[in-house]
Order: structure tokens, then C-alpha cells, then sequence
């Protein structure tokens, strides 16, 4: 097959700032649908532990994002010294709460507290994250469930720009349990061939280029370049990394004003695990960072809450 060049082949950006603006606006009119049926308005609780900004920034956006669509988002703050027992309580009365639909643990917990077991004491019913080890097992059964919203915000974008999965290779970098895992279950439920990459993955960039859709979620700037890209793939970047040096910020985007504005503005750049300008030659579709996976998780998490509510209420 004759390789594939830009002039061949425009790449398209998948705006993902834009498909979570219009899942937002759908989860929105139901909700209003619901209450104008009597239905009661769903509710996000989020719990916060410690004072991480970065949590905050995103705890933020979720209450923000639940009370723009007519849910009542809560957001419950614990100190960092907060003992595990207190955390077990305060899920107990998120559990208990017949007003909350959704529940949320802000990741990461500060050390010394046993995620795993907190995650586990979630209502399974109110797990919107996606995180209890019922909906793991769901999603891997191929059984209704929640599903992360990251990864299923990942197969939304693919869904809205009609991008076909059944029969092609799917390559991810990364297996975290949060996002590259359920990733993978989510693209082989929709009929892809899935190869799961990580740290210990010999000849990386080799099982990429097979790739005809690439998920790189490893969490390293701009790790994965034109080498790993098939021409004509598409590739989706989950990656959030923060980038400061101005020279890195060339290197990176050659040229572009916008970034080195947002540098001095910001004293940072927001960037993903693709080398964006490089890939995005010869990629057939991209994900940009910023506007791109980020904002589509916020959404899905509303469509999740949206959706547990409406079980709660006993509607379908
Ligand atoms: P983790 O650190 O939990 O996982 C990173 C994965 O990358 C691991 O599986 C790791 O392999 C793999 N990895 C690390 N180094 C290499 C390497 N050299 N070669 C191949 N694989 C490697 O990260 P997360 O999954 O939580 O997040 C990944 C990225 O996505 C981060 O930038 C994070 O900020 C971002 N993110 C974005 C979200 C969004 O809404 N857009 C939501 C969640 C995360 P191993 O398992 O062997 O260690």
C-alpha cells in the first residue's frame, strides 16, 4: 500500500471540547425532561481529601459542569489527615442518601489510605466513576454497568465523527485501571482487535504502528511520535502533562504564538503523550490537547450520574 502523506489526506481534529458541549446540552434538556415529569433532579456527591490544587481544579469542573445541566452537584472536602474509618463513614452516608444518584472519590488520595478498599465500599448503583469491581467485572462480561468516563468518553468522540471500530487494531499505551484497561474492554466490546502496550512492552514503537486506532495514556510528554504512528491512523491522546520550559514549548509546537502566550500567561503548557504538531501530519484524525479527551470526561460523568439517577427513579 502506498504510504499515506498530509497533502493525501487531511488530518481532522476531533474537537472534543465541542462533542462534550453538545453531550452537556442533551444531558441538560433530560434533565429538565425528568423534572418536568416529576422526576427528582440527580445529584453528584464528590468527595476531596487534601488539598491538592489540581483535585480542586477538577472537583471544580465536575460540581460546576452537574449544576450548569440541572443536577446538584455537592462537594464534600476532608483534611489530608482525615483517618480511613471517617472516609468509610462519610460513603456510607453518600450510600444512604436517597438525594445522592452519584458518588465520586477524587483521585489520587493522599498516601496511606487504601483506595481500592474505599472505592469498593461505593453502592455499586451509585459507582458513576466506573471504579467498583462490579462494574469492572460488567464491563468485561459485556453486561450494562458503568463505565469509566474517560475511555467511555474516548468511544463517544469515535461514536460522533463516525469513525468505525468493528475489525480494526486497536493499540493502547498504558494499563492503568482508570483509563488504559477499560479502555481496552470498551474498544473490544465494540469489536476491535485490542493489543494493551506498557513500561515492559518490547519494541514499542513497532506494535504502534500496527495500530490503526492509538490510544497513548502513559502520561509522559509528547512520548509517542511520528514512529509510532501508522500513516493514516487515528490517534487519540489521554495524556495531561504540564510543560514549562519555553525552549520544550518550541520543540514541541514550532512557530505557534498561542502556546508561548499561554506560557507566559500561565507559566505552564498543557500537553498530551502525543508529539501533536509531528503526528498530526500523518495521522488521518487526532485528539488535541487541550480540547480534546479532557473535557469529554466531565461529560460523561453526567450522562453516568444522569443515568443512575433515572434507575434510582425507576425510570429506564
Ligand atoms: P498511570 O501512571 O496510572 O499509567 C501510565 C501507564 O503508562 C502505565 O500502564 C505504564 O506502564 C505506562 N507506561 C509508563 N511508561 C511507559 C513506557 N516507557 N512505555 C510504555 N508504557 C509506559 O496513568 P493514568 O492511566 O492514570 O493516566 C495516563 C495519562 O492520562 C496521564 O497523563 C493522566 O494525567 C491522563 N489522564 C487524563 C484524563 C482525562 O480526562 N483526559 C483522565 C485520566 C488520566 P506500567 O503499567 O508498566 O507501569
Amino acid at each position: 500500500m502506498t504510504p499515506l502523506t498530509r497533502r493525501e489526506t487531511a488530518c481532522t481534529l476531533l474537537d472534543g471540547q465541542r462533542i462534550a458541549a453538545e453531550i452537556r446540552a442533551e444531558v441538560a434538556t433530560e434533565v429538565a425532561q425528568l423534572v418536568g415529569q416529576g422526576g427528582r433532579r440527580p445529584g453528584l456527591a464528590v468527595l476531596i481529601v487534601g488539598a491538592d490544587p489540581a483535585s480542586r481544579v477538577y472537583v471544580g469542573a465536575k460540581t460546576r459542569a452537574c449544576d450548569k445541566a440541572g443536577m446538584i452537584g455537592r462537594t464534600i472536602e476532608l483534611e489530608a489527615t482525615v483517618s480511613e474509618a471517617e472516609l468509610e463513614a462519610q460513603i456510607d452516608r453518600f450510600n444512604d442518601d436517597d438525594t445522592v444518584d452519584g458518588i465520586l472519590i477524587q483521585l489520587p488520595l493522599p498516601a496511606g489510605l487504601g483506595n481500592r478498599r474505599l472505592l469498593e465500599r461505593i453502592d455499586p448503583a451509585k459507582d458513576v466513576d466506573g471504579f467498583h469491581p462490579y462494574n469492572i467485572g460488567q464491563l468485561w462480561l459485556g453486561e450494562p454497568g458503568f463505565e469509566p468516563a474517560t475511555p467511555s468518553g474516548v468511544i463517544e468522540l469515535l461514536r460522533r465523527y463516525d469513525i468505525a471500530l468493528a475489525g480494526k487494531h486497536a493499540v493502547i499505551v498504558g494499563r492503568s485501571a482508570i483509563v488504559g484497561k477499560p479502555m481496552a474492554g470498551l474498544l473490544l466490546r465494540h469489536h476491535c482487535t485490542v493489543s494493551i502496550c506498557h513500561s515492559r512492552t518490547r519494541d514499542l514503537a513497532e506494535i504502534c504502528r500496527q495500530a490503526d486506532i492509538l490510544v497513548a495514556a502513559v502520561g509522559r510528554t509528547a512520548f509517542l511520535g511520528p514512529d509510532h504512528v501508522k500513516p493514516g491512523a487515528v490517534v487519540i491522546d489521554v495524556g495531561m502533562n504540564r510543560i514549562t520550559d519555553p525552549a520544550e514549548v518550541e520543540r514541541l509546537y514550532p512557530g505557534d504564538r498561542k502556546r508561548r502566550a499561554t506560557l507566559a500567561r500561565r507559566g505552564e503548557v498543557l500537553v498530551g503523550d502525543i508529539d501533536f504538531t509531528r503526528v498530526s501530519a500523518i495521522a488521518s484524525a487526532i485528539t488535541p490537547v487541550p480540547r480534546g479527551v479532557g473535557p469529554l470526561t466531565v461529560a460523561m460523568l453526567l450522562v453516568n450520574t444522569l443515568r443512575a439517577s433515572r434507575l434510582r427513579q425507576g425510570l429506564k
